[in-house]
């Protein structure tokens, strides 16, 4: 019998890498995501041959010879399909077996594990009542679900009773790791008296189990050990259910768990799969990158600093994935939180997910004193570490772009990591908080010693935006003071002041006897100051963006409003 499946040929091309293959014959050299070479197929003098490592495929540019790792083969070498089938299955660690049908051995070990999940389904179902089925009662778990994962139970013995009146030999099933030989040559159930979880491939073969106990044997999840056909660092528990949807709205959801997979899947949330109780490996991300490039990683907020370093996370964007998050609150697990705010609730936070790298960002800036250059410089390189991973270099010109508008330094900075750099760039830094740091003290000071406050209410209410004033912690108590139209009294309010703040209201009290003309003179002196000061930062924001080609018309805005703002202070004098 001379034919392969369907199946079979897309089972061996998920398990291969057209890259790895094709470089055999022809060496290629990244390009971005892609790699080039010489096309092997007409001669040229630059390369037009690429090869995405994600499409599966080859392309040449110049002669529009194009296909997949069969192909590729069966052009190069100049052999048969079944014989290029033969190379790539070896390379994919998968038999053909006589005739290209699958080798006895793997035939065994698919159909024991199909007996298998029909025999826990079937134990589930006549459990009626048992604990088995009060425990998926209680997660929420609805009986379509049970059916669409074919979620079952294992009692706690009899399959292997079962497999036997099937016909399979001890020897066979001992290779599915359904059971396990002790060294004394006792044979014992792997599974006893747990909820039964199939995991199946990318075509829909189960070929492994999760189990999670329902009584107080530890531990609580256990899942098939790797065998000849299971490979656990390949797979994700959910991808057959979720492959489709994944591709269609071109992300995935990765959860810990096996319940709070089925959950989110029970409530719409399709998109979504589960690593097998590892950190994400570079197979996983591989095979995702079939589907997406773009991943979606839950972190509860409790242990959002400590995920964030992950092997996995890295894996995936080494891989050239895109990895968001989606911050839970705190001891909140994805099934948690449907359960309390509901599905939608949950998909408005997917909606709303936030890309790691901005992420870790804001981690670092909690973690590092910015205005320390030493803590900054670590900072920075904790950073760039993860951006380097990136294999696009646009994509991390982009990033080292955000980080300088971030870290509030220049690109060249980041780039190089210079010392130097950092330095210059963090002492306008310095000088630019002082600034604004004394604008607000004065402005503060003035409403603390004018004798006819109101008219100081009413000149900052007018003319000075309150979204200024709260965009600083001095111009915050501003506003408040302003807004309740009541100076509190000094000792109330020294508290709330750095040191700096503190000397020029102390100082300023000695200056009490100032009549209120120039005290208005100085409050519009010091308000035309933060002016000059916020318009020299929206220009360097302005030339920054024209020079990356972006649109700068909110920027554009903000510098006609405080143009206008200037205008009107001049229009008083
Ligand atoms: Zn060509």
């Amino acid at each position: 019998m001379n034919y392969i499946s369907n199946e079979k040929i897309e089972e061996i091309l998920s398990n291969i890498d057209i890259v790895e293959i094709i470089d055999e014959y022809v060496p290629l050299r990244q390009v971005g995501s892609n790699y080039r070479a010489l096309c092997p197929f007409h001669t040229e003098k630059t390369p037009s041959f690429y090869v995405s490592r994600e499409k599966g495929i080859y392309h040449c540019f110049g002669c529009g010879r194009s296909g997949n790792a069969i192909k590729f083969l069966m052009e190069y070498n100049n052999i048969t399909f079944p014989e290029a089938m033969a190379i790539l299955a070896e390379k994919a660690g998968i038999k053909l077996g006589n005739g290209y049908e699958a080798s006895s051995g793997e035939n065994s070990y698919r159909k024991i594990l199909e007996d298998a999940q029909n025999y826990f389904e079937n134990s589930l179902s006549g459990n009626m009542g048992g604990i088995a089925v009060q425990y998926i009662k209680n997660r929420g778990i609805s009986d379509e679900t049970v059916k669409k994962f074919h979620i079952g139970y294992a009692p706690a013995h009899g399959l292997l009773n079962y497999l036997g009146k099937k016909g399979w030999k001890t020897k066979e099933i001992l290779k599915t790791g359904l059971i396990v030989k002790t060294e004394g040559g006792e044979i014992y159930e792997r599974f006893r008296n747990r909820i039964m979880f199939p995991i199946y491939n990318t075509i829909g073969k189960v070929i492994a189990f999760g189990g999670r106990n329902l009584g107080s044997d530890l531990p609580k999840y256990i899942n098939s050990p790797e065998t000849e056909y299971y490979k656990k660092g390949h797979l994700f528990f959910g991808i057959y259910q979720a492959k489709n949807k994944i591709k269609e709205l071109d992300e995935a959801v990765v959860v810990e768990g096996y319940i709070d997979l089925i959950s989110l899947h029970q409530n719409g949330i399709e998109n979504v799969i589960a690593p097998l109780g590892t950190a994400l490996t570079p197979k996983q991300a591989q095979l995702l990158k079939r589907y997406t490039s773009n991943v979606i990683l839950m972190f509860d907020a409790d242990e959002a600093g400590l995920k964030a370093s992950e092997r996995g996370v890295n894996v995936c964007l080494k891989e050239g994935l895109s990895v968001y998050v989606v911050l839970l609150e705190k001891g909140t697990d994805p099934d948690d939180y449907i359960k309390k705010y509901g599905a939608d609730a949950l998909k408005e936070r997917i909606g709303r997910k936030v890309n790691f790298l901005d992420f870790k960002i804001e981690l670092l800036k909690n973690k590092y004193n910015f205005n320390d250059i030493d803590q900054m410089s670590r900072a920075l390189k904790e950073i760039k570490e993860i951006v380097l991973l990136i294999p696009d270099a646009i994509k991390r010109e982009l990033w080292y772009k955000r980080i300088a508008e971030q870290f509030e330094i220049p690109i060249e900075a980041v780039r190089t990591e210079k010392t130097k750099s950092i330095k210059s760039a963090m002492g306008e830094k310095v000088t630019k908080r002082n600034e604004l740091n004394s604008i607000y003290a004065n402005i503060l000071n003035i409403i603390n010693v004018a004798h006819d406050k109101q008219k100081f209410f009413d000149y900052i209410k007018t003319y000075i935006p309150f979204q200024y004033l709260q965009e600083h912690v001095i111009g915050k108590i501003i506003y408040d003071i302003v807004l309740s139209e009541k100076m509190p009294s000094i000792n109330d309010m020294i508290d709330t002041l750095d040191e700096k703040t503190r000397d020029i209201i102390y100082e300023g009290v000695f200056m009490e006897n100032s009549p209120d003309k120039l005290l208005m003179q100085s409050l519009k002196v010091n308000w035309k100051k933060l002016l000059r000061i916020k318009l020299k930062e929206i220009n360097r924001r302005i030339s920054n963006a024209l020079l990356y080609n972006e649109d700068v018309s909110e920027y554009e805005e903000k510098q006609s409003e405080i143009i206008h703002h200037l205008q009107q202070i001049k229009q008083e004098e």
